[in-house]
């Protein structure tokens, strides 16, 4: 059988559209939602550096939004003909410079935090996402789990005294919902601190999870809430 050039046309049309339902189809098991406590961040051998726009909140501020594999594993850098595009969230800014400040040295204003969050993790979720309704997902997602009072409600404040790690689990548990991770760093004198959180997200980014698999603590059974 002869093919004239109109069939090959579109076979190759049905071959394009077979492939794209392919690329787009969702590729990752869950996300991590972390945040991270400005006090851990700047207090460590390393120091920090306040955004442009100056010292931010005694707050919890967005780390990222991290697509997942159940076994702990996890995609990066998905799609190397994206860029970040501002103009896409310009008028997020305000809210990002809030909600996910950026506290690397030199002092910059978040957009160099920003790029690398979406190159890296973003764009492995683009299958649900695209690059606005992922930031304003996470911003969300900040909004919905208000760590901070979490904390404060179970009487466990930023005043670098000691907690136990199950109560600060449990703390949160009571307030979301949902068991989180809790990652620790040290200070700059080697007391282990609360650095990080971690909520499991549905691949939509809309309800939290329980974790399929919760990240290494590295912990001790008590550590210190820090000051910032
Ligand atoms: P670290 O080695 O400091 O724990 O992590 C360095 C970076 O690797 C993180 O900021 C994040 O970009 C990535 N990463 C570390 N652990 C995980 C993980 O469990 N899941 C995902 N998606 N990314 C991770
Ligand atoms: P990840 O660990 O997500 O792969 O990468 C974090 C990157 O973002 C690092 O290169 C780090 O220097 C930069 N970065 C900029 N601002 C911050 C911040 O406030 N917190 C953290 N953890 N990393 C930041």
């Amino acid at each position: 059988m002869e093919l004239n050039s109109c069939s090959i046309t579109i076979i190759n049309l049905f071959l394009l559209l077979n492939f794209s339902v392919l690329c787009l189809s969702q590729d990752f098991d869950f996300f991590y939602f972390v945040q991270q406590w400005p006090g851990s961040y700047c207090d460590t051998k390393q120091h920090c550096c306040y955004p442009k726009t100056g010292k931010t909140a005694a707050e919890f501020g967005i780390h990222g939004l991290w697509p997942n594999y159940n076994d702990g594993g996890y995609p990066s850098n998905c799609d190397p003909d994206s860029r970040f595009d501002k103009s896409e969230i310009s008028d997020l800014i305000r809210t990002m410079e809030k909600e996910w400040p950026t506290l690397s040295c030199p002092s910059n204003d978040g957009i160099k935090f920003w790029t690398h969050e979406w190159i890296k993790h973003g764009t492995c979720s683009e299958s649900e996402l695209d690059q606005r309704q992922y930031f304003e997902t996470a911003i969300a997602l900040k909004r919905k789990a208000n760590l901070l009072h979490a904390l404060t409600n179970a009487g466990i404040k930023p005043n670098d005294e000691y907690y136990k790690l199950e109560e600060i689990r449990d703390a949160i548990n009571e307030a979301i919902g949902y068991t989180p991770g809790i990652e620790c760093n040290v200070d700059s004198l080697g007391n282990s601190q609360l650095y990080q959180v971690y909520l499991c997200v549905d691949t939509s980014g809309s309800d939290f999870i329980e974790c399929p698999l919760l990240p290494r603590a590295r912990c001790g059974s008590r550590i210190q809430f820090p000051k910032f």
